[in-house]
Parts: structure tokens; sequence; C-alpha cells
């Protein structure tokens, strides 16, 4: 059987997807990029942004068409699309044979006609062949019910794995070639909460009563000497779940890269309580300073939100202040979008026009591009580690620790770590070229 599946959202989706094709895989079944040579298409979807949704439901429609010109094949959507209540798009889009939710891949293998009993199954290839980056979920979920965010009704509750079987899934991608991984996680500081109590013994959590449940710092520690690993990345922090403990074993453990993702969404209080983020601003500025003053040059990475229900003139340029002074290496910045099912659509007026919306979008786009191009130029005629990804159009890209996008040339192959001069830079990328001697491993 010819599978095909379209994949669109964060690391977490892409995360899945990976997972699926490997079961799929393990039962004899073939990748085809082509959804018109395939007898089963799985469309993994997000529901965070209208523009996600639009974009599946346009998917469909092209399949659809395939159906009304006598092509038969399978059709199965998972995703945030999907949540507990499937009722509506089924009647929808009565076409489609399964709707699975978020990490639920019994169905789709089921309708694929595999007996799905048979245990892990973990991905053995990571994208482009040999990649040597993977993305490893660690906690499921989401518990905070942020207004606007559709998360925890589709993904549900905060569900840790267990430390034993994270580390399991990290050896065998290590003994795979991969030698960077990034745990994963809506709110990855939660990550332990619920687990067994216990203590870390040679890299395995050993349960015990007097102990307490694992933290993502015990996690860190515990997979830091799998063979093979260079580097340990994590996704997305919560500001409130960040604690001093994780932050120090940041700094102290060599293979966990310095950069953090830490959503603010706005810089100013009202917004942030409408939103019900959990925090003031200077509750985050508090956790904002706690990572500089122990890791003094870490990437900063966060995501913004603009145009949310009764944003003021006053109240974005809060936002734009933050950003002017905190200077943030990237900034995600989306429009809002309502999006149904969630507190916001229910109980606050989208009452912000598209035009303003767009208008405070493209300013801290502009902010953003003038902030990461000077931050970048600070790197001209720097060495940077680069684990190198893939070479394209004639040329090798992969990312240095801080998780910047590097171009370069000279030798180089798929999944090395090479030091790179830095020649050029703009807001969105390093260019360099490989010095001769390699790194050691
Ligand atoms: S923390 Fe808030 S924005 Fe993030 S996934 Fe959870 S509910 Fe959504």
């Amino acid at each position: 059987m010819k599978y095909h599946i379209w994949t669109v959202g964060c690391q977490m989706n892409v995360a899945d997807t990976r997972k699926l094709a490997a079961g799929l895989d393990r039962a004899g079944c073939i990748a085809t990029d082509a959804p018109e040579d395939a007898d089963l298409v799985v469309l993994n979807t997000c529901s965070v942004r209208e523009h996600a949704e639009d974009r599946a439901i346009g998917q469909l429609g092209r399949l659809k068409k395939l159906r009304g010109r006598g092509r038969e094949f399978r059709i199965a959507v998972m995703g945030c699309m999907v949540g507990p209540r499937d009722e509506d798009l089924r009647r929808r889009f009565p076409y489609v044979d399964v709707f699975a939710r978020p990490q639920d891949f019994a169905p789709v293998m089921e309708l694929a006609g595999i007996d799905d009993s048979g245990g892990e199954f973990w991905p053995t290839t990571f994208g482009e062949p040999n990649a040597p980056t993977a993305y490893v979920p660690v906690i499921h979920g989401c518990d905070k019910f942020c207004t606007y965010c559709i998360v925890p009704y589709r993904r549900g509750r905060e569900k840790s794995r267990t430390i034993d079987e994270i580390s399991r899934e990290v050896e065998h991608y290590c003994a795979r070639g991969v030698r960077e991984v990034t745990l994963l996680g809506q709110t990855v500081e939660a990550y332990g909460r619920g687990l067994e109590p216990g203590g870390l013994e040679a890299g395995r959590w050993r349960a015990d009563d007097r102990g307490r449940p694992p933290d993502l710092a015990d996690l860190m520690r515990a997979i830091h000497d799998v063979p093979g690993l260079e580097r340990i990345r994590f996704l997305t922090s919560y500001p409130k779940d960040m604690t001093a403990r994780i932050v120090d074993t940041v700094a102290e453990l060599p293979k966990v890269c310095d950069s953090f993702n830490i959503p603010v969404q706005a810089g100013d209080d009202a917004v942030l309580t409408r939103m019900r983020r959990g925090y003031t601003l200077a509750e985050y500025l508090e956790k904002f300073e706690m990572v500089k003053a122990r890791i003094a040059d870490a990437a900063m990475v966060t995501d913004i939100i603009v145009g949310f229900c009764g944003e003021t003139d006053a109240e974005f340029r809060h936002t734009y202040e933050l950003l002017e002074r905190l200077r943030f290496d990237k900034v995600h910045v989306a429009a809002y979008s309502p999006r149904p099912g969630t507190i916001a659509h229910r109980t606050l007026a989208d009452d912000v026009p598209p035009e303003v919306k767009q208008e405070r979008l493209q300013a801290i786009e502009q902010l953003e591009a003038r902030i990461s191009f000077e931050i970048n130029q600070r790197l001209l005629d720097s060495e940077q580690d680069v684990l190198v990804e893939h070479r394209r159009e004639g040329r090798w890209s992969g990312r240095n620790r801080a998780g910047k996008l590097v171009h370069f040339e000279g030798d180089a192959e798929t999944g090395a770590m090479v030091r790179v001069r830095i020649g050029r830079a703009t807001a969105w990328s390093l260019q360099g070229t490989a010095l001769p001697a390699p790194v050691p491993a």
C-alpha cells in the first residue's frame, strides 16, 4: 500500500507525522510524495490559526475532486482539527474515512489494514535522508487554557512520558545517526508532573516513595550521555513553569543548547489578563532576567499575537516597546484569529479591524527584521559550529548552537559538525565558509 501524509502546524505535528510514517513503514507500506498515487492519504492538521485550518480544508477539496474522477483511495484526517466530538466534521466532510485525534494513530493504522498492537514504533528516518536531527515529544497536551488557544481542547491535559521511554527513543535515534534531539512540549518545563516520584541513578529514573517526580532537568541529565548525541534542545517554555533548577541545568550541561523559546504574547498586563496567560509582565521579565543572569549570551525567541480582542493602540505600543527593549533573536508574530470553542471566541469580541491587525503585524515584523539583523551582524567573522542538515542549490545548510540557520560553502556532509567562518549576515540567516578542521566529536 502506498501512503501520503500532508502535514501543517507545529513541531509536535511533524513528530506525529514521522511516528505515523514509521508505523506504516514497519508494516511494509511505501511513502509517496504524490497524493494522486496513494492508496491512503492522511492530512495531519492544525487548528491554532484559521489560516492553517483553511489550508486543510483546501486539501480536502482537492481530494474530493480526485475521488470524483474515479480514483479509489482512503482518506484520514488527524491532528488538532479533530476534537473529542467529530459529528460536525463527519457532516461537513462525509467522504473522509477516518477522523483521529492528535497522537491517536490506531484508527489510521486500522484504516490501512494494519494491526497496531505490536508495541512502540519510532521513526527511523527524519525528513531529509540521513537527517541528524529528531523531535521527541516528552509531554503531551496543555493545562493552561489561555483564552485564545484551542490546544487544550484538542490535545487534552498535560501528560508526561516516562524518562525510561524517552531515553530508549533517544538511544534508538542516536544509533541511527541522529546527533541533535529537540524535546517537545506545549509547555515543556511542566515535564514530569504526575509521574512516579524517585531519583536518577546511572541515567535511569528509579521510582520510590521518598523522592519527587522528575522534571525537565532530570530528563536532560538522563539523556545527556547517550552515545552519539551532541545537542539537546527544548521547546516551548511557559514562563510560569520555568525554574532556576532547569535554567541552571541548561547552563551546566554542555550538550544542552543555550536557546530559549519563551512566548510572551503581549507586552501589556491588561492584554495578558484577557489572554489569561497566568503571569504579569513583571513576572515575565523576572524569568527573562533569570535566564540572562545565568547565561548571558543565551539566544532568546518569543511569540507575539497582535490584534487580540480589545487591543488598543497604547496596549500594542507596550508590546512594541517591550520587543525594542528585550531585543529577541527571533520573534514569531501572528495576527489574532478567533478559534471556535475557545474562551475568547465565546466571551470576547474580535473587535480589532483586519487592516489594523495587518499594520501591527507589519510593524512588529519590521522591528524584528532590524533587531535580528543587528544581532546577527555581531557574528560577522566569528566561527560557528554547524550541524549540517542538507545540501541544496550548491550550498550546505545547518544550524549553529543558538539555532540560527547557517548556509555555507566548502567540504561537508549531512550529519557532520562543521566549523564555519561567518562572512555575511542577514536578519534571517548567516552565511560563510567551512574551515578545514572538523570539530572533534
Ligand atoms: S500555554 Fe496557552 S497558548 Fe500554549 S498551548 Fe497551552 S493554552 Fe495554548
